[in-house]
């Protein structure tokens, strides 16, 4: 009993380049059975070495997936059987154009090309790509290097900032010789000098609601290695209005996290996951909990190939699906992100239609943002002193002149180790609600921390405890160390 076998494109090389092929068989263990007889090198690629049916590969009788009655269902004369193993499927390429190779290329890029899910095809939608790189910190490093070499067209980096001695534990892509460069001159050198074909477009500035949209029009994607929840929420935000994918990462301590944002595709957005940023201070930042650097180089390249994959349009992107890598167990996990047809800004009736204002929605103020440690849109040292702020020159001389006054430290005592001002009272912060009653109410109260944020929060609190006299050392004791007492290391 005859039936017709499609066979998927990405298989036609092992069936004599035939579309269909003409199988007799009364159940589909038969027929699959007789159709790897008469060709023999269909069989590895539907068949495991135990003789199972690969689980990547599927088969449909008459447009009906048989996974639940199995090998044993029946077939009759006439009857269609597709044959569609994941590999072969995908989205549709996010680059439709392809730009070709030179000779030069095709011998650089000859592991990709002898891939079949690549090709010579997949290799010259990747040339023709355009890719927005946000930072070129922790995350972005990686995925800088990797692309470049992958053979990545064009590829814009946003990046103010400088590289601080303290970056080169994690941001691969700058060398100890680099400190104090601009990260976009750092990186653009080096990844120049890997791939000479690239054409890197460095903007060295923060990216704002009046710059985003600009910014982001003339690429084809958008990878976000930023730091903070403005930056994530205006990313977010812009690529979802320009109709853009947004490949996301994130990385805390010994945790990262990675997926892809793109609704004009089917998926959800940042904000179908989050409609609103946590209130500042409830997550901190990796400058003040750490990150181990390797976890940079594991999720920036897990952004990499999935931003690869949606160029050639190849497998299963991580659309709707949240990556969760612990480094510390050595575990990946995944949760599903469903689109929220409520969402502000890609539901059915949305409230989001510009760009707002990202400071204002993530609730953070002046002596709040965390520094200059990566891809901030906030930037302390630009910001000035807030009312309750002193600068580290008016706590010298302060003391200088011996006023009275308690200086409190809020840092933890893994920091206490690292760093220490003189004469200071230990408090970490996550112990204030319980000890505060400890500190004296008639005399001013001088508190920092490493960098001025997590001093601000408290400063904050003990104001709402009826405490008057206080006040927050912008810039901590980094900014000490800076800037009054050289032998004190920063960190
Ligand atoms: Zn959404």
């Amino acid at each position: 009993m005859p039936v017709i076998v499609t066979i998927p494109t990405a298989l036609r090389r092992f069936a004599n380049n035939q579309a269909t092929v003409e199988v007799v068989g009364g159940t589909i263990s038969e027929v699959l059975s007789n159709l790897t007889t008469q060709h023999t090198e269909l069989r590895p690629h539907l068949y495991s070495s135990d003789g199972r049916l690969r689980n990547f590969v599927r088969v449909y009788v008459n447009d009906e997936d048989i996974r639940l009655q199995g090998d044993n269902t029946p077939v009759k004369q006439g009857d269609e059987i597709a044959i569609v193993p994941s590999i072969a499927g995908g989205i549709d390429p996010v680059i439709k154009s392809r730009t070709k190779l030179t000779n030069e290329e095709i011998k650089r890029y000859s592991r990709h090309l002898i891939l079949p899910e690549v090709g010579v095809e997949g290799q010259e939608r990747i040339k023709a790509a355009k890719v927005l790189l946000i930072g070129s910190g922790g995350l972005g490093s990686p995925l800088a290097l990797y692309l470049t070499a992958a053979g990545v067209g064009t590829i814009g980096m946003v990046e103010f900032d400088t590289v601080d001695f303290s970056n080169l534990q994690r941001q691969i892509i700058h060398f100890t010789g680099d400190v104090g460069k601009p990260k976009v001159k750092s990186a653009g050198e080096k990844m120049k000098a890997i791939n000479p074909n690239l054409n890197f477009i460095p903007h060295e500035i923060k990216i704002t609601s009046e710059n985003a949209l600009d910014l982001i029009k003339d690429y084809d994607l958008v990878i976000d290695g930023t730091d903070n929840f403005p930056t994530r929420y205006l990313v977010n935000d812009a690529c979802v209005m320009l109709k853009k994918p947004n490949v996301y990462g994130s990385i805390f301590r010994f945790e990262g996290m990675a997926s892809v944002f793109a609704p004009h595709l089917g998926g959800p957005c940042y904000r179908c996951w989050y409609p609103e940023p946590p209130p500042p201070g409830l997550v901190p930042s990796c400058a003040e909990g750490g990150v181990l650097g390797v976890i940079c180089g594991i999720i920036g390249n897990i952004q990499a190939n999935e931003a690869i994959k949606l160029i050639i349009g190849k497998g299963k992107p991580l659309m709707g699906r949240l990556l969760r890598f612990d480094a510390m167990d050595m575990s990946f996990r995944e949760y599903k992100i469903p689109k929220d047809p409520n969402c502000p800004l890609c539901g059915k009736t949305p409230t989001i239609t510009k760009l707002i204002d990202y400071l204002e929605f993530c609730g953070i103020g002046r002596g709040e943002a965390g520094g200059s440690s990566g891809d901030s849109i906030v930037d302390q040292k630009e910001e000035g002193l807030g009312p309750d702020d002193i600068s580290v020159e008016t706590l010298k001389k302060m003391r200088d002149t011996k006023q009275d006054f308690v200086l409190v430290d809020v840092r933890n005592p893994d920091e206490f180790e690292i760093s220490v001002i003189e004469g200071s009272v230990k408090l970490p912060l996550p112990e204030l609600p319980q000890r505060f009653r400890e500190l004296p109410k008639d005399k001013e109260l001088i508190v920092h921390c490493k960098m001025g944020g997590r001093s601000a929060r408290a400063v904050n609190f003990l104001k709402q405890q009826g405490y008057t006299k206080v006040k927050n050392v912008a810039g901590g004791i980094n900014a000490w160390a800076q800037r009054i007492d050289p032998n004190i290391p920063q960190y």
